[in-house]
């Protein structure tokens, strides 16, 4: 299977292409489909997996459809990653817009914290939660799924597909 059999947007294929990317990895192949039908997902995969990818392709597809993405991560420097696959993907696509929310603090604490493993905070994914508009989508990634993100998959997912690779 070749990205090319995705369906995808023609530009999409060709961020791929440039990106190097040209097989789907084995998670990508059960998240994007799920992803795409606008199913929710619990997905477990090792890091380097390509996990981040696997949500991203669907949050672009759908985001051409109008619709806005929350990616939410526990550290600075996974959402700075994030971001920057983002943008690499989604050259090019209409009214795509990426903004990067890590705090405003000043260059070298940044730094400083972006070394720091800082744990999920399970209650303030559910304030935000609480905050957006009923209808969402939620792909949820993880590369283990401990007691913590257990209990947070059954709060915020509703009949969720699971991955687990
Ligand atoms: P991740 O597990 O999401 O952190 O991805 C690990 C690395 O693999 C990243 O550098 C991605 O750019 C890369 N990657 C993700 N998907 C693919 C793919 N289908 N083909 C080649 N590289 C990929």
């Amino acid at each position: 299977v070749e990205f090319i059999h995705c369906g995808f947007p023609e530009i999409l294929n060709e961020n791929l292409k440039r990106a190097g990317y040209e097989v789907p990895t084995p998670v990508q192949m059960q998240m994007i489909p799920v992803g795409l039908a606008g199913r929710d997902v619990i997905a477990s995969a090792d890091t380097g997996s390509g996990k981040t990818a696997g949500f991203l392709l669907p949050v672009l597809v759908r985001a051409l459809e109008e619709v806005t993405a929350l990616i939410l991560t526990p550290t600075r420097e996974l959402a700075i990653q994030i971001e920057g696959q983002a943008k690499e993907l989604a050259r090019g696509l209409c009214n795509m817009r990426t903004a990067l929310l890590v705090g405003g603090m000043p260059l070298p604490q940044q730094l400083h914290r972006l070394k720091q493993n800082i744990k999920v905070n399970l209650q303030q994914v559910l304030d935000i939660l609480n905050q957006i508009p009923e209808q969402y989508q939620t792909l949820l990634t993880s590369a283990t799924i401990p007691a913590s993100i257990e209990q947070l998959a059954q709060e915020i997912l509703q009949n969720p597909v699971r991955i687990i690779l």
